[in-house]
């Protein structure tokens, strides 16, 4: 199991994949600073907690699910339970869930993982964090290596089960290209989210 989970009570999870950028996109969110997470480059197994912020917050980095090179089978449905069990047990705390895809492959990983058993982990992770009523919204990464934007946010928006055209959800799917730091959307559904919980005094972060 995670354990050291700091004790603060309002926290923003980041959910994804492997290599979809999260790093990058938590480097922004926090403002570029440095912390010794101890990750080891490529993988990261444990959660990473950012509570620099005075206020009662912290985003949490967890770890990628999905394919990892050099990480077994077993270690990553490991890793995926884990996930799973970190979230249930801290959903009171936790004001809304980022789940963070590649906008240039998504579509073609969940086709390829949608079978009549099984749902793809992004799909999967989408549904679960909202039936465990935690808000979900999707960044979708890497928008700078897309050429048929609308074409493939709709695509996104089906696959989510949500009607498309994806522009009705735009407080739920925010495309952003974090490499360049272009994140306004998702700053502006964070906010959104921040003024929902009556927590105007973390406004100033996004
Ligand atoms: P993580 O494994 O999800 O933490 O992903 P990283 O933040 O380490 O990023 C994985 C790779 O994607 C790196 O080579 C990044 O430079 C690259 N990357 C991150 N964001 C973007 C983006 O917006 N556009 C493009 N083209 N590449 C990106």
């Amino acid at each position: 199991m995670f354990q050291n989970r700091p004790d603060r009570d309002t926290e923003i999870v980041l959910v994804g994949r492997s290599n979809v950028g999260k790093s990058t996109l938590m480097r922004l969110l926090t403002g570029h600073k440095k912390f010794n997470t101890g990750k080891k480059p490529g993988v990261t197994r444990q959660p990473n907690h950012f509570d620099w912020a005075p206020e009662s917050f912290m985003i949490t980095d967890l770890p990628g699910f999905g394919f990892m090179s050099g990480v077994d089978e077993d270690h990553r449905e490991e890793i995926k339970t884990n996930i799973v069990h970190y979230i249930e047990e801290n959903a009171d705390n936790i004001m809304l869930g980022v789940l963070v895809v590649d906008g240039k492959s998504v579509i073609d990983i969940i086709d390829r993982h949608t079978t009549d058993e099984t749902i793809p982990h992004d799909v999967e992770m989408f549904y679960f964090l909202r039936e465990l009523g935690i808000p979900v919204v999707v960044a979708v990464n890497k928008m700078d290596k897309v050429d048929d934007k609308d074409e493939r946010l709709n695509d996104l928006a089906d696959r989510l089960g949500l009607a498309p055209p994806w522009k009705q959800w735009q407080d739920v799917i925010c495309p952003i290209t974090a490499k360049r730091g272009n994140i306004d959307t998702l700053n502006e559904a964070l906010r959104e989210h921040a003024h929902a919980n009556k927590r105007d005094d973390l406004l100033k972060f996004f």
